[in-house]
């Protein structure tokens, strides 16, 4: 199975070879060659595109909107062209979420998208293994991804060979893959969860004990919510590792109003002192619910914006900590 870049095929295990996946510094966004000419930001062109900038005025300066506006259409022109749809995971920057994603969501909202669309191309505007996965749920359909080093720290961790030695350690337990696995990983453990449904497939396995992969503070953010027995591998996400209790209860001592809403691949001692924990689908929706007068979401920096351009009456407290792979996502790459 191929995942097809703009140019040549480059699986995450050649990335990771190359040295692009493994850490954050090596895998700092590079900059972009145009690959068209685009259409001038005219005033016409600023008049035809006003109803886009007005979904993200908020969170999108009038200086930064002449440089996206006309990638947006140049975009927008060539999906009709080649019958695509873009999947804009919900931690793609406000420009490409908001301004040329068809389905915008979480893995598992992108992943039921990606099953349903009539489109021949589906471009993913996310990291490899979800376009693996949209790849797998449709095989008779192109999956572009704009840049095929986009991995992710918690894929990386585990190879189908570490899951054939848990069987082997663990004779008859069941293995739940986290959806953030590569398709060699899916394909040797029994079942995939996303954050939004573990303790669901967990339990529905019926058995006292379950192996879950590869995220060990989902694993146990799962335990305390289910008397099922869980194994931990020890992958961690490098963007939600770096969250600390500390750093939360400061924006909460500053202002005892700040509600802290925080993501389950977070360490349990930045679970433990939220409000809320829920998949990045759940955190939207108790955002835009309780309307909290200040939120922090802990979690990838570009949600809070894309969140905020919705919800312009909540502030939101942006203690920021990028994902160096979903920032390969550009829209001159797309
Ligand atoms: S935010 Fe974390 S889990 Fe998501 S792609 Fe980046 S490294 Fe992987």
């Amino acid at each position: 199975m191929s995942i097809q870049p703009a140019t040549k095929t480059i699986s995450t295990k050649a990335a990771a070879r190359d040295g692009l996946l493994a850490g954050g510094a090596a895998c700092a966004p590079r900059s972009p060659q145009p690959a068209r000419d685009l259409p001038a930001f005219t005033p016409a062109l600023a008049r035809e595109m006003a109803p886009l900038y007005e979904k993200v005025r908020h969170v999108v300066t009038p200086m930064e909107w002449p440089h996206y506006a006309p990638l947006v259409k140049a975009i927008n022109e060539l999906k009709v062209k080649r019958n695509a749809v873009i999947l804009a995971h919900n931690y793609m920057t406000p420009e490409i979420f908001h301004c040329v994603g068809d389905f915008r969501g979480d893995s598992l909202q992108l992943a039921k998208e990606a099953a349903k669309t009539e489109a021949d191309v589906i471009v993913q505007a996310g990291v490899h293994f979800m376009a693996e996965t949209s790849k797998i749920l449709c095989p008779d359909k192109t999956v572009l991804i704009p840049d095929p080093k986009a991995g992710c720290s918690l894929a990386e961790s585990i190879t189908a060979e570490d899951v054939r030695m848990l069987r082997e350690a663990y004779p008859g337990v069941p293995i739940v893959t986290y959806v953030n696995t590569s398709a060699a990983v899916k394909a040797e453990c029994d079942i995939c969860c996303t954050s939004a449904n573990a303790v669901k497939v967990v339990e529905s396995l019926g058995a006292p004990r379950v192996i879950m992969v590869p995220d060990e503070f989902l694993a146990k953010y799962v335990q305390t919510q289910t008397k099922v027995e869980i194994i931990a591998w020890k992958g961690h996400c490098e963007v939600h590792e770096r969250f600390t209790a500390e750093e939360l209860l400061a924006y909460r001592e500053a202002d005892p109003g700040t509600r802290i809403i925080a993501h389950p691949e977070c360490p349990p001692e930045v679970i433990e002192v939220a409000d809320f924990t829920g998949s990045t689908a759940g955190m939207i929706n108790w955002v835009k619910s309780n309307r909290p007068r200040k939120v922090v979401l802990v979690t990838e920096c570009s949600m809070s914006s894309n969140v905020a351009a919705e919800v312009p009456d909540v502030e939101f407290v942006r203690p920021c900590n990028l994902c160096p792979h979903m920032k390969r996502m550009v829209n001159l790459k797309i």
